[in-house]
């Protein structure tokens, strides 16, 4: 009777555990939700009084003002685009967290979103000396939302090309395995402290490092990227050794050959 009553003492306990951790959890996730939808409001509004200051900013471009009054006017153009981009990085911030919107994935060929990303950095690996290196097959499909595909592949050659020393490479490579695509994408630059690899995908994190906080940034770069990846089934992880280099892997689903064929004839 005593073993009994033990163990119903223990089944009762479970069961409240059980309904406390799904009442916190319940609680968790309204907290979450009206943080994205904070987050998505305060910039939304954000937008209109930018869009005064930037637009009577480019009125004043060609206008006829004396040295000091053109100091301040660069000043305010540069204070407002450093706005501008909070803004929209906040807003993607909110989209990607957002449990209610669906992700419509499509097969997306990684390489060629590879290819595009390499465009749109070249120029600025070409300034500092850096080689942009890739390592793909003529194609890696991937199921994907193809904005969150380039958004992903993009923000991390950007962050590798941004903390990479002048003259170093950046590796970006694509392996399609099993049902999965892994995107690499490796550099020889500042590198992340192990205490700081913990927090990189936290909102608003920079690292403490001067070198790396020389770079403009939102710290919201990757805390995008990881939601962006997590939203379509994938998942993200960080390699590196301060002073040597970083590498991200990301793995996504591959598109299979029953979706790609669904897509092409327009069923889903
Ligand atoms: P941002 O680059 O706007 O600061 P991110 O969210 O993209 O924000 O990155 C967060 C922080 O992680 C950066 O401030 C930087 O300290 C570090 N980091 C990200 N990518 C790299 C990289 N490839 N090499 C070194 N540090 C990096």
């Amino acid at each position: 009777a005593a073993d009994l009553g033990r163990d119903l003492g223990r089944a009762v306990f479970n069961v409240r555990t059980a309904e406390r951790d799904q009442q916190l959890l319940a609680e968790l996730r309204a907290l979450d939700s009206y943080k994205s939808q904070l987050i998505s409001t305060v910039s939304h509004e954000f937008k209109n009084p930018l869009t005064g200051i930037l637009g009577h900013l480019e009125l004043l471009e060609d206008a006829d003002v004396d040295a000091e009054v053109r100091r301040s006017l660069d000043v305010i153009s540069r204070s407002a685009g450093k706005l501008e981009s909070l803004a929209q990085d906040m807003l993607a911030l909110a989209r990607a967290g957002d449990p209610h919107r669906r992700v419509v994935a499509l097969p997306i060929d990684l390489v060629a979103v590879i290819d595009e990303v390499i465009d749109l950095n070249s120029l600025e690996a070409a300034r500092r000396g850096l080689r942009l290196e890739v390592d793909a097959p003529p194609k890696a499909l991937v199921s994907a939302e193809a904005a969150d595909l380039e958004r992903i592949c993009g923000n991390l050659v950007s962050n590798a090309v941004k903390y990479s020393r002048d003259g170093g490479a950046v590796a970006i490579s694509a392996r399609v395995e099993d049902s999965n695509v892994i995107l690499r994408v490796r550099d020889e630059g500042l590198g992340i402290s192990e205490k700081d690899q913990e927090q990189v995908f936290t909102e608003f994190f920079r690292s403490s490092n001067p070198e790396a906080l020389r770079m403009p940034g939102t710290g919201l770069g990757l805390a995008i990227v990881q939601r962006t990846v997590r939203r379509h089934g994938g998942t993200i992880a960080v390699a590196s050794e301060l002073g040597k280099g970083t590498t991200f892997t990301v793995t996504l689903p591959a598109a299979t050959a029953r979706a790609t064929r669904d897509s092409a004839s327009g069923t889903s």
